[in-house]
């Protein structure tokens, strides 16, 4: 794999970069002339002035990548003083997913680096929430998207893909996440020329998202408090990158990674690594705690979400809850600790899925 040298400082630095845009969305960007400078009459400066702060209001799709909340979850912890549960709101992004950020750096890497020129089709597989932000950036801004997919993905992610005029291949499902990707390399080594193979699992730029944004964000909402950190694993983007950089800022946070505990499971978008295609990008030296979760603990912990928290988030994010109790439960009585658990979807694209009503 290669890596940037982990420098804190360029990690700052570049976290700064990309927030910078923060301040700046709706305010004057530096380096932009001075409408006075740039116009001779008192109208053409009040014109000049009309247009170019105009230019700026508002928010496009890319400036709403990142910086999403965190909440606290008080209900669940009743019975654990001391530990404060934290969910990080990833559907706040603009294609309701954590993989708006991975999908946006590896399209901008892939620009920067020219191995995304303007005559090609961005191809990759996905589970589903990578494509649909695949597609809305290519329909923001306007290029071609391929995506390989198991056909049983879920009926509202291929309602979404299709609203964003993503062109999709449908690929076995008996043989999942991994069938997919089989099916995309199949295709990009066949057509290398129409292609640009975005590669998510071993795409650098997928886990440098997250140790450039998810973990500084993380560390400056939690005042640098936070003593544990729990992810699912897909590719393992989130994981790998937030737990470098996390762990580069304070070697004493605990980064657990969590994968469903059989091949056969429900938790869409996460991989059982020892029967997967493990992703390149994957690091297992990082994680202090690697837990498997069952589908059906995930499933409970959805409803209990929506009933006695009133958020209805994934089925992964359901995941991410109940590993963070599993390990606060083990803790000594009355010690403090502050989780941070990765929440990568709502639950809007799973409301036909039948255990709602079972519950
Ligand atoms: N949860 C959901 C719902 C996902 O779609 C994904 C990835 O697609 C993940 C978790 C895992 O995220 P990552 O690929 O960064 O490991």
């Amino acid at each position: 794999m290669s890596q940037e040298p982990h420098n804190p400082e360029s990690a700052v630095e570049a976290d700064t970069d990309t927030s910078a845009a923060v301040p700046r969305r709706n305010g004057r960007s530096k380096g932009v002339a001075s409408p006075i400078q740039a116009s001779h009459s008192l109208e053409d400066v009040i014109v000049n002035r009309v247009h170019s702060d105009a230019a700026r209001l508002g928010l496009t799709t890319l400036d709403r990548v990142g910086n999403t909340p965190l909440l606290r979850f008080d209900r669940i912890t009743r019975d654990l003083p001391g530990i404060t549960l934290l969910g990080k709101a990833e559907w706040f992004n603009p294609g309701g997913s954590v993989k708006d950020r991975a999908a946006s750096r590896i399209i901008s890497e892939g620009r920067r680096s020219g191995r995304f020129s303007s005559d090609k089709t961005l191809l990759d597989s996905t589970s589903g929430n990578t494509g649909i932000a695949y597609a809305m950036f290519g329909a923001a801004e306007g290029f071609p998207v391929t995506l390989c997919m198991p056909e049983n993905v879920s009926i509202e992610r291929k309602h979404i893909l299709h609203a964003y005029g993503a062109n999709i291949v449908y690929t076995d499902p008996a043989e999942g996440s991994d069938g997919a990707i089989r099916v995309a390399r199949e295709l990009h080594a066949k057509h290398p020329d129409k292609y640009f193979y975005a590669d998510q699992y071993s795409n650098d730029a997928n886990w440098q998202a997250h140790y450039y944004g998810t973990a500084n964000e993380i560390w400056q909402q939690t005042e640098g408090r936070v003593t544990h950190f729990v992810s699912m694993l897909g590719t393992s983007g989130t994981f790998v990158g937030t737990s470098r950089r996390l762990k580069e800022l304070n070697p004493k946070i605990r980064c657990i990674s969590l994968q469903p505990d059989s091949p056969f499971h429900g938790i869409e978008g996460a991989k059982h690594m020892a029967s997967a295609i493990v992703p390149k990008i994957y690091d297992p030296t990082l994680a202090d705690e690697d837990l498997g979760i069952s589908t059906e603990d995930s499933y409970a912990m959805a409803i209990r979400l929506a009933r006695e928290e009133g958020l209805l988030v994934g089925i992964s994010a359901a995941s991410a809850i109940v590993g963070s109790l599993q390990v606060a439960r083990r803790l000594k009585p009355g010690e403090q600790a502050v989780f941070v658990a990765i929440l990568p979807d709502s639950g809007d694209k799973y409301l036909s899925e039948r255990f709602w009503e079972e519950g």
